[in-house]
């Protein structure tokens, strides 16, 4: 058995040389020189910039019809997180997706708690899928790594529903993003009645209206009846 240190050394060193080769080595949050795509200084400054942050679901309510999750969560808010996202999504940059784990996985235990504190015994951790595909089973493999030390039950509950939909991000307009969120995912887990009695976390990198993580959540509640769902993401925009 190779250790999971040795593997998380590989993987780094992998990046760092990805990145030197395809890219300059410069910080993409200060311009140095770095060989690490975040530098140091950088990445310390973001770890204090990130906080949860609750949302009522009150809030969502003036734009979508029904609000069908319980909680909203968030961790950044988006000016402090854009560029981020910006690079490690949309230019695909794998070695910055890898300090948006680190940044998920620097989330301390109280953090934690409070998002999962309650009367439900069974957590389940599910997220939402994205387009990327190699993206999202990137951040999937990392968050699962990092919360099995909680005793969470990662379950792959939904699958996009249709190619033809647009991609959420590239459409300016709310109420567009709230209609393009319909009937957007199919329910891939068969026996979900196995969830009764739950609190299912759904988690997402970014959110706008809501609505992409409202469709999600109607999916869950459609089908069964006592289950607590909360939605967390890294940035609310
Ligand atoms: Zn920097």
């Amino acid at each position: 058995m190779i250790s999971k240190k040795i593997i998380n050394f590989m993987v780094v060193s992998y990046l760092k040389l990805y990145k030197f080769v395809l890219f300059d080595n410069r910080c993409i949050f200060c311009d140095y020189f770095s060989l690490d795509s975040i530098c140091s200084t950088c990445f310390e400054d973001l770890k204090q910039k990130m906080y949860l942050r609750k949302l009522p679901k009150e809030y969502f309510e003036k734009e979508l019809e029904k609000v069908w999750f319980d909680n909203f969560y968030f961790l950044f808010s988006y000016s402090d997180f854009y560029k981020m996202l910006e690079i490690s999504k949309f230019h695909n940059r794998l070695d910055v997706l890898v300090y948006v784990s680190r940044l998920i996985s620097s989330i301390d235990e109280k953090i934690w708690n409070d998002v999962c504190k309650g009367v439900f015994n069974t957590k389940v951790f599910t997220f939402i899928p994205n387009h990327e595909k190699i993206n999202n089973y990137l951040i999937s493999l990392l968050l699962a790594n990092w919360l099995s030390k909680y005793n969470i039950n990662i379950v792959n509950l939904f699958t996009v529903n249709s190619k033809k939909k647009r991609l959420q991000h590239l459409i300016k307009d709310r109420k567009e993003r709230i209609l393009n969120a319909k009937d957007k995912f199919i329910l891939n887990c068969k026996n979900i009645q196995r969830l009764e009695n739950s609190r299912i976390i759904i988690f997402d990198d970014v959110s706008t209206t809501g609505s992409t993580l409202n469709e999600a959540s109607k999916l869950i509640k459609e089908k069964i009846g006592n289950v607590r769902i909360d939605c967390l993401v890294i940035a609310k925009a």
